[in-house]
């Protein structure tokens, strides 16, 4: 007996996120990866997750590739490649101590962070640095503010502890994969504590993070559950779950399509799917054949992205 003729209510609608999955930063940084495997062959080492996805690291596992959360466990002049996420500049001193050879996957947007926290730490600012604390791309984002000048914060109970020298110009910066909405909450509630703050010189969350998430909230127009495909440690792809939820739509995260739960669909009618920068579009299609089967009357429906495609260039090595 099929799931349709169980349920009073049964899906009739599978939407796909008009927008989604990778980004320019995630397919640049796995281009990388491929090429130095076809260069040097393995091992090749990379520090960190080249980027969050579980199926993405076990396929290159597979193949060779060594990820590492330390420089110190690689061997003298091997091949190492920093993750998009980026890195602090002691890290990059620490691979020419050690004679590694390095390729820099590091994504453009979150190097133009880099770039604006040393600009805020040359003029003294203060710098509040907003974002998820231990986060990869925060910790390197970090290493470019002066210490003394550095105060990270997470939540509105992080403001509210702030004390920062009002008689000294304070700034802020933010990681690249943020919840629009909360972001903007957290920078209205320091600009009601230090007005003069200033803002970094171009908005620091990254196009990628903001197309993900009006795509969802757009799908959540047209949906009753949401499935967002992506990793546990996906900052961008937990957005876009929490994204869905502020909308009063029930939605779930899942991994690989066998931590889909049909249960989730029960006497729902229309289902909305889409999947963070860093999953690869197999893994939704498998989810979305996987509903399909169970609703074979169910209508498939996708709007065009709103996305221009294009491409970071990859590092020369
Ligand atoms: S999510 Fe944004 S910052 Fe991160 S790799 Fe993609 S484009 Fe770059």
């Amino acid at each position: 007996m099929s799931q349709t003729s169980t349920n009073q209510a049964a899906i009739k609608e599978i939407h796909l996120a008009h927008t989604q999955g990778f980004c320019a930063g995630v397919s640049s940084a796995i281009e990388t990866v491929e090429r130095a495997l076809a260069k040097f062959g393995s091992p090749i080492y990379v520090r960190h997750e080249i980027v969050h996805n579980t199926a993405v690291i076990s396929d290159f596992e597979k193949r060779g590739v060594v990820f590492i959360d330390d420089l110190t466990e690689i061997p003298e002049e091997a091949t190492v490649i920093f993750s998009a996420h980026g890195v602090a500049p002691s890290v990059y001193q620490e691979a020419k101590e050690r004679n590694l050879r390095y390729i820099d996957a590091t994504c453009p947007l979150v190097t133009k962070v880099h770039r604006e926290a040393i600009g805020f730490s040359k003029k003294d600012i203060q710098t509040i640095l907003i974002g998820h604390k231990g986060h990869q791309e925060l910790i390197g984002t970090s290493g470019y503010v002066n210490p003394e000048l550095l105060y990270v914060i997470e939540d509105e109970a992080d403001i509210d502890a702030l004390n920062l020298d009002e008689s000294k110009p304070i700034g802020y910066l933010t990681q690249t994969t943020l919840s629009v909405s909360e972001t903007s909450k957290l920078i209205e509630k320091l600009r009601a504590k230090y007005p003069d703050i200033v803002a970094p010189p171009k908005e620091d969350i990254c196009y990628a993070t903001q197309n993900r998430q009006d795509s969802v909230l757009d799908l959540a127009e047209d949906c009753d559950v949401i499935i967002i495909c992506g990793s546990p440690n996906s900052s961008n792809s937990n957005r876009l779950r929490e994204t869905a939820a502020a909308k009063g739509i029930a939605s779930y995260i899942i991994d690989t399509v066998e931590q889909f739960d049909p249960a989730v669909l029960i006497g729902k009618e229309r289902v909305g799917v889409s999947s963070g920068a860093s999953v690869p579009s197999y893994i939704v299609d498998e989810v979305v054949q996987k509903i399909y089967s169970l609703y074979p009357d169910a209508e498939i429906k996708r709007k065009d992205s709103i996305e221009k495609k294009f491409t970071f260039p990859i590092p020369k090595f």
